[in-house]
């Protein structure tokens, strides 16, 4: 008869027996584990004893005796002083055949301590393990920048709290500790420079620069960007921004990537770390498919034959065209009143219906110049609902092309390679 009883994942659990064999070690290992778990106690392998001629006859697995005392053992602790606790005696004992065959001589099932609740049995040394999934997630969050300090602190908010992450801080730490090894150079600087200088050989537009400290002579600061990244700083660098949460340790400097936004409102790196390789790539193929789709397929004019619309199709990319879209419906809302006329240069209160929130707009009727106190084409390079409104009710339905940014058009890149070819 086998006895079982079901652990939480509704598997049956085998409680060790007199007589069971086993074809391996880890078998044998894995089946009293497996029956701690499910009871609340820790396991460790224990004695061993050899033949005369070496090879293994006997091994004990033991319970670690790390069990916790009950919450409700005050009294006990009282009564005794908990360093001098006795070992338990909790264990199973296996004989191994010459064949190798791992067979139970003798278990003893009982406790001298509390065991462990469900939920908490998983923090005990021989319950803990990274799972292979974790392990590529601190990869990847490493490859991301964060520092190994800042790993377990991911994992607790990821896994909802300290209690529930499977594996300790330490096993964590150990593994980053594993990880690092296989990366550290002998020489960092040496080389950091014979990285560089083969990335310029790869790229003759590759640009970098190295600041040394004049007291060690280490590398203080160093900077670089691609081609690539050159080129996307020549068409969109207009607005940037220098990120410096990334942190590194590999070389004990800050990573501090120089951050802008594309024709798409992608998110786009300048100046790119071998580490951030495969972000920046992800990030470059997000351009590419909305390159494509900006270039060869038309957005949906949801107010169509209204030549305005029809011009910012052509030129905008997908995701401008939607923004400007939304903002020449908007102007539909507004009331407009002619405050004074100059020459050719009008200025118009323009009002929503509902809110006392105006705007002032000028606009020059032969430079065909159009400003607005909203300041929303200073900043974000399209035309407001407010201008919009003014060019609508002075019959302007085309729209004037100098307010249609190079770089929010389809083809943002293509003078960089005319100028270049
Ligand atoms: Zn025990
Ligand atoms: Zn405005």
């Amino acid at each position: 008869m086998v006895l079982q009883v079901d652990n939480k994942q509704g598997e049956p659990v085998i409680i060790p027996e007199i007589g069971m064999s086993f074809k391996s070690e880890d078998d044998a290992y894995d089946m009293y584990n497996s029956y701690a778990k499910s009871v609340g106690f820790s396991i460790r392998k224990s004695t061993t004893r050899y033949r005369a001629d070496k090879t293994l006859y006997q091994k004990h697995i033991v319970c670690s005796n790390q069990g916790q005392r009950g919450q409700h053992s005050s009294h006990e602790t009282l009564n005794e002083n908990a360093t001098t606790r006795a070992w338990c005696h909790a264990r199973v004992q296996f004989s191994i055949s010459r064949e190798g065959i791992w067979t139970v001589q003798k278990v003893v099932l009982d406790h001298n301590h509390y065991l462990v609740s469900p939920n908490k049995v998983h923090k005990l040394r021989s319950h803990r393990h990274i799972i292979e999934a974790d392990k590529q997630l601190i990869a990847q969050i490493r490859e991301a920048g964060i520092q190994p300090a800042q790993v377990y602190e991911f994992f607790k908010q990821w896994y909802g709290g300290a209690e529930n992450v499977p594996f300790s801080r330490m096993d964590c730490n150990n593994l980053i500790g594993r990880e690092r090894k296989k990366y550290l150079p002998a020489n960092d600087v040496q080389t950091l420079l014979e990285y560089l200088k083969n990335k310029q050989l790869e790229d003759p537009t590759f640009f970098y620069a190295i600041q040394v400290d004049e007291d060690d002579g280490r590398i203080s600061n160093f900077f670089w960007a691609d081609g690539q990244a050159i080129m996307d700083y020549a068409c969109f660098g207009d607005a940037v921004s220098f990120d410096t949460t990334f942190q590194t340790n590999k070389f004990e400097m800050p990573f501090a990537p120089i951050i802008g936004t594309n024709h798409h409102k992608q998110t786009i790196i300048f100046l790119r770390k071998e580490e951030c390789e495969k972000c920046a790539t992800d990030l470059r193929e997000n351009e590419l498919d909305a390159d494509y789709k900006s270039r060869y397929t038309n957005p949906i004019i949801h107010i169509p034959h209204l030549a305005m619309l029809k011009t910012a199709a052509k030129s905008y990319t997908r995701k401008l065209y939607s923004d400007f879209e939304k903002e020449f419906g908007e102007q539909f809302s507004f009331t407009c009143q002619l405050l004074q006329s100059e020459g050719t240069v009008r200025t118009f209160k323009v009002m929503p219906t509902r809110f006392q929130d105006e705007a002032i707009v000028v606009f020059n009727l032969e430079e065909m110049t159009i400003t607005c106190s909203c300041r929303k084409y200073e900043c974000i390079g399209i035309l407001c609902r407010h201008t919009l409104r003014v060019f609508n009710i002075n019959d302007v339905f085309i729209l004037p092309t100098q307010y249609i940014l190079n770089r929010w058009t389809k083809y943002a890149k293509r003078e960089f390679y005319c100028e270049k070819a």
